[in-house]
């Protein structure tokens, strides 16, 4: 079995026992962007948390615009790395008013994902799993974001070599996932990542992956 075979498997495995995900898990461009950015480094709680702060204090993104980057900062700290990330927001918005007039990013959507993905990553702050999961959960692009769940497990299966940054497992599971499934064997990791391949004590006494799991078998 090649790696883009032990691929699909896995992809067939994890929907035949999570179902096949369906649905875009976002609808606006900017909005999942600027949640990303706040998803940097922290659970999905204190992004929530950080964000709710942020539209709730800057209900319009032209406000989160208009504002100093302190105030922005002190509102998102729950989120973790606030300074760093008040900077991306503000900075990022401060471009995109400057360049398109308005602050509305749909028409990311409309380009060719490639171009799309180096056309956010231009930017200091947004790397390539934001603009991914971007491209993904909302513009429906077949583009395969790698969080700290995907990036474990695709080692752990050896998808990827076990020293593989982030930054390049995107450049490799892009060649290997399924074409047109991206998305949903996406959503499918991260759930068997949160209920089954954990980080600390994976339960792989009930994985139906063993045969092919490196970790399983001890070579890692
Ligand atoms: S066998 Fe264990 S480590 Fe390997 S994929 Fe399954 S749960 Fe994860």
């Amino acid at each position: 079995m090649n790696l883009k075979q032990k691929t699909e498997f896995v992809a067939d495995t994890l929907e035949e026992a999570l179902g096949a995900y369906e649905g875009q898990a976002e609808d606006n461009v900017l909005d999942c962007l600027m949640r990303t950015v706040l998803s940097q480094n922290t659970n999905d709680v204190n992004r929530d948390k950080g964000y709710a702060a942020l539209r709730n204090k800057f209900p319009t993104w032209e406000d989160v615009c208009r504002a100093d980057v302190q105030s922005i900062g002190e509102t998102i700290k729950i989120a973790g790395l606030h300074t760093q990330k008040s900077r991306t927001i503000k900075d990022f918005l401060t471009w995109l008013k400057r360049e398109r007039g308005e602050l509305d990013l749909e028409f990311v959507c409309e380009m060719e994902t490639e171009a799309a993905r180096q056309y956010l990553c231009q930017h200091k702050g947004i790397g390539i799993k934001t603009a991914s999961v971007t491209l993904a959960f909302v513009c429906g692009h077949d583009v395969f974001p790698v969080d700290t769940h995907v990036l474990r497990i695709s080692k752990r299966l050896g998808f990827i070599p076990p020293t593989c940054t982030a930054d390049k497992a995107h450049e490799l599971m892009g060649e290997i996932v399924p074409k047109g499934r991206s998305f949903p064997f996406h959503m499918n990791l991260i759930q068997f990542g949160r209920q089954i391949c954990n980080a600390r004590k994976p339960k792989c006494d009930v994985c139906a992956l063993t045969e092919h799991c490196l970790y399983f078998k001890g070579k890692l």
